[in-house]
């Protein structure tokens, strides 16, 4: 079968491989979609291989149950579905609570395994997958727009949930970068809460598909994104603030646009350090009560309920599809910032 590869530090190369074959506990899935996320570009930048021998990338799949291990029960050859990305131990502490996203087997990294990212992923005809990984999804939606729910609606959603109360009628939230993550959680926003939303990019084009999106407003990112946050908010600030972005020009305007008790959630993986002081909160630094949470992916759960909001179309994944011998296109284009949505390969 055809997969695409890391075979070095910043090189990705489509091989031919053998099918996985898999174990009495798991899955293989047959894949329709499998969705480029930013990290799977950053995992490229690294200095470093991932693992010593070629990796198969993706960790945002959909597809066909192809085969069945011979210790799954409940599962049918057939069925369509998409792949949780947490490969969680199953049975500690935390996973028996449904956080499988901080699975203690992960250790304080609290990064489970991740198809993609040390096993093989879904850049690929084939991905053997651990079955209770498994997600259906119904027979209606289509695979490249079902695939990205994986990550870029399963992250936003864990996030947005955990910061619920913030979200009352009358808030404002504002997410910061709306591609593929942004966009969707624009979407969930609108869908689960009753907040106005607010979104924010260096890109008009961006901004657009925010609107799209059922953002109220769209702000270029400048030095005054801020005050104008603040301006539109009595100058109190935004009650939660979601950046999908992560420096350390995302993390200031975070902290200076969050509002007193107000979330500031961290998703972006750009290193950005935000600046908590411990004086009093008089100035531009953090105010009293707020939180600052860097947010790992989501629970299975959320995985469940971004599947459902998907079904009912009240999230829609905006997607550009790229064949998946022209898989390094498709990244490059992402690193230009040129994808509306989320960047999908069809194997
Ligand atoms: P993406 O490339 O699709 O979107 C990034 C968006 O941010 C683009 O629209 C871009 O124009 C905008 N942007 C860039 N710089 C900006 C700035 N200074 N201000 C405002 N907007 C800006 O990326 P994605 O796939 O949506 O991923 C977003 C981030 O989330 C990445 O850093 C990714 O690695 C990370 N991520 C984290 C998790 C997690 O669990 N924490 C999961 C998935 C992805
Ligand atoms: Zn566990």
């Amino acid at each position: 079968m055809r997969a695409l590869q890391l075979t070095g530090p910043g090189t990705l190369e489509l091989r031919e491989v053998p099918v996985p074959e898999i174990g009495p506990g798991e899955l293989l899935l047959r894949v329709g979609a499998a969705g480029i996320c930013h990290s799977d570009s950053y995992v490229l930048s690294l200095p470093f291989a991932m693992r010593e021998d070629p990796l198969t990338m993706g960790h945002e799949i959909a597809g066909t149950i192809e085969a069945i291990g011979a210790e799954v029960d409940g599962r049918v050859v057939g069925e369509r579905g998409i792949v949780y990305l947490c490969w969680s131990c199953g049975v500690c502490r935390e996973c028996l609570r449904g956080r499988e996203n901080v699975c203690l087997a992960a250790g304080r990294t609290a990064m489970p395994p991740c198809p993609g990212l040390g096993p093989d992923g879904g850049m690929a005809e084939y991905v053997a997958i651990p079955a209770n990984s498994f997600v259906p999804i119904g027979d209606e939606l289509d695979f490249a727009e079902a695939a990205p729910l994986a990550d870029a609606a399963l992250t936003p959603y864990h996030a947005i949930r955990g910061a619920l109360d913030q979200l009352q009628p009358g808030s404002t939230a504002v997410a910061i970068g709306i591609g593929g993550l942004g966009h969707v959680a624009v979407q969930i926003l609108t869908a689960i809460t009753d907040a106005r939303v607010i979104a924010v990019d260096i890109a008009r084009d961006k901004l657009d598909l925010a609107a799209d999106c059922g953002a109220a407003l769209g702000i270029t990112a400048n030095d005054d994104t801020a005050a104008r946050i603040l301006e539109l908010t009595d100058g109190r600030g935004a009650e939660a603030v979601f950046d999908f972005v992560g420096t350390d020009a995302t993390a200031t305007l975070a902290v200076r646009a969050v509002a007193p008790d107000g979330a500031y959630r961290m998703v972006g993986l750009g290193g950005g350090v935000p600046g908590i002081d411990a004086g009093p909160a008089g100035g531009p630094g953090l105010p009293w009560g707020a939180t600052v949470r860097k947010s790992y992916a989501g629970t299975r759960s959320d995985l469940h309920a971004s599947v459902e909001l998907a079904r009912r179309g009240k999230v829609r994944v905006e997607v550009e599809r790229f064949a998946l011998e022209d898989g390094r296109d498709a990244f490059e284009r992402l690193d230009r910032g040129e994808i509306r949505g989320r960047a999908v390969l069809i194997p």
